[in-house]
């Protein structure tokens, strides 16, 4: 961290502790004690300077990310890399997720596909996105942008007359090493868990203490992906119980090093998986391995028991199971409908499996009361707050409310910023600070919470109950030891 980044941090902090203490000169006074109780709210002045107590706490706080795609920082140093990295310029923020919103402003896909190119000139490409910009710098997708380019580039918006100065901001921050600063220094990130989007089920990280990983488990029971992750085995596939031979040697060599398992099928249907017994899917296993057609109900029979399968493996040795439920990346294709399923979906998988940890993912959007109702009902419930900052901030700042007083705190894990490229995870990560101390200072100036209440809860939230669930001490000595970095 140099002094210029740390002044620069203060002054954002202060800024953050400004606007707060504008909003708290609004917040209800004493005259709604009566409606919350014996406890009474504090006063004006005193909720400024509970603000200020509860801003400082939580931006002093370290963060554990529960959930990112970040690419391994010497693959990104290689320059652009098809889909994953598109280009190596300052709109390579723009790439991972506000190309959406982009897209659903009315921006052309010929016109995205210009600005992402690593062929056009990078100052040139303002131009591309000017007519669009102003509809998206409010979204959660925009602001993560912005206040990562505040941070990192000293550029309070973007405008026909500081691309240039975006540009060599990016080129000076994107070197060797700025990994660890951007997450570790600026963002005061402890660790992070990526699901990694190159097809691996498990990256073998170079920095596996900070870029911990998730084993992906999608592919064991949807397709299944005979070809990645057969292969690797030396396992013939003749049978059903060779598949399942396949799924245990994955979780035999990478459990140890993995935080948990991750599987984003709820992209593709919904999260309603029934036990199906091994007599029932080893006739749809047979077909599938013949290249004979199947039915949409036999693909779920084979779906659901190699689901279990896959879990089953993960239980035993004490990983817990992480699912996307909820909102979609991309624009344009979301079945809203099917994803109303999901949390009476997921209420039914902890009812199923009792010992399994299940880790619901992205505050199941836009159907968080329902989540929240399962996080509050199932002992082996627990919510990840991964990606909703951005999502819609209002949104997550209320769900946090509500699960605070709602649900067990030890169930909550507050931030993954879900992303590719590792530059807007400092924005994403500074909305998802904010929004902890806003749902901290909001709950003490109603009468819910006491200030000690609240400040009690700044550890367990960014990194305690993360560090517990995922059990990161033992595993960062277990990392520390990996063959692939000895
Ligand atoms: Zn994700």
């Amino acid at each position: 961290m140099n002094s210029k980044k740390s002044i620069s941090r203060r002054a954002a902090l202060k800024n953050l502790g400004t606007a707060g203490i504008a909003v708290a000169a609004f917040a209800p006074g004493g005259d709604t004690a009566a409606a919350t109780g014996s406890r009474r709210p504090p006063s004006v002045s005193r909720s400024a300077e509970v603000r200020k107590t509860i801003f400082d706490r939580v931006h002093q706080t370290p963060l554990i990310d529960t959930h990112e795609h970040l690419i391994e920082e010497k693959q990104r140093l290689q320059g652009p890399k098809p889909s994953l990295v598109p280009c190596d310029d300052w709109a390579l923020l723009l790439s991972h997720y506000l190309d959406s919103d982009l897209l659903t402003a009315g921006m052309p896909g010929a016109s995205l596909e210009r600005f992402l190119s690593p062929n056009v000139d990078p100052v040139s490409k303002w131009d591309l996105i000017a007519p669009y910009w102003a509809a998206v710098k409010h979204t959660g997708y925009g602001q993560a942008v912005r206040l990562s380019i505040q941070e990192l580039y000293g550029i309070e918006d973007l405008s026909a007359g500081g691309i240039e100065k975006v540009q060599t901001g990016y080129e000076r921050i994107r070197r060797a090493g700025f990994y660890r600063h951007l997450l570790n220094d600026i963002a005061k990130i402890e660790s992070c868990q990526v699901n990694c989007l190159t097809g691996e089920p498990f990256k073998e990280s170079e920095m596996p203490e900070l870029l911990m990983q998730d084993l992906s488990i999608v592919g064991m029971f949807a397709g299944p992906n005979f070809k990645q992750l057969a292969r690797p085995t030396g396992i013939q596939v003749r049978t059903l119980e060779d598949w399942h031979r396949v799924i245990r040697w994955w979780f035999d060599r990478y459990s140890k090093y993995a935080v948990a398992v991750k599987s984003q099928h709820a992209y593709s249907r919904d999260i309603d998986y029934a036990r199906v017994p091994a007599e029932q899917a080893d006739p749809v296993f047979k077909k599938v391995l013949q290249k004979d057609p199947i039915t949409a109900e036999e693909r779920k029979r084979l779906e659901d028991h190699l689901f279990w399968q896959a879990v089953g493996e993960a239980t035993s040795r004490n990983l817990p199971v992480k699912l996307h439920t909820g909102y979609y990346a991309g624009q344009n294709s979301m079945p809203l409908s099917r994803l109303q399923l999901n949390a009476g979906s997921a209420a039914e998988l902890c009812r199923l499996s009792p010992e399994t940890k299940f880790v619901f993912m992205h505050i199941c959007y836009p159907f968080y009361e329902e989540l929240l109702a399962v996080a509050k009902q199932w002992t082996n419930a627990h919510v990840d707050m991964c990606w909703s900052w951005i999502i819609n901030p209002v949104a997550a700042k209320d769900y946090l409310k509500k699960h605070i007083v709602t649900a067990p705190i030890n169930k909550l894990l507050p931030f993954g910023g879900d992303y590719i490229p590792v530059e807007p995870v400092i924005g994403h990560a500074a909305l998802a600070r904010r929004g902890i101390a806003l749902a901290l200072s909001e709950l003490v100036e109603e009468g819910w919470l006491n200030l000690e209440d609240a400040l009690n809860l700044a550890d367990p939230i960014l990194h305690d109950n993360a560090r517990r669930l995922f059990q990161l001490a033992s595993k960062t000595e277990t990392l520390k030891q990996a063959q692939w970095v000895r």
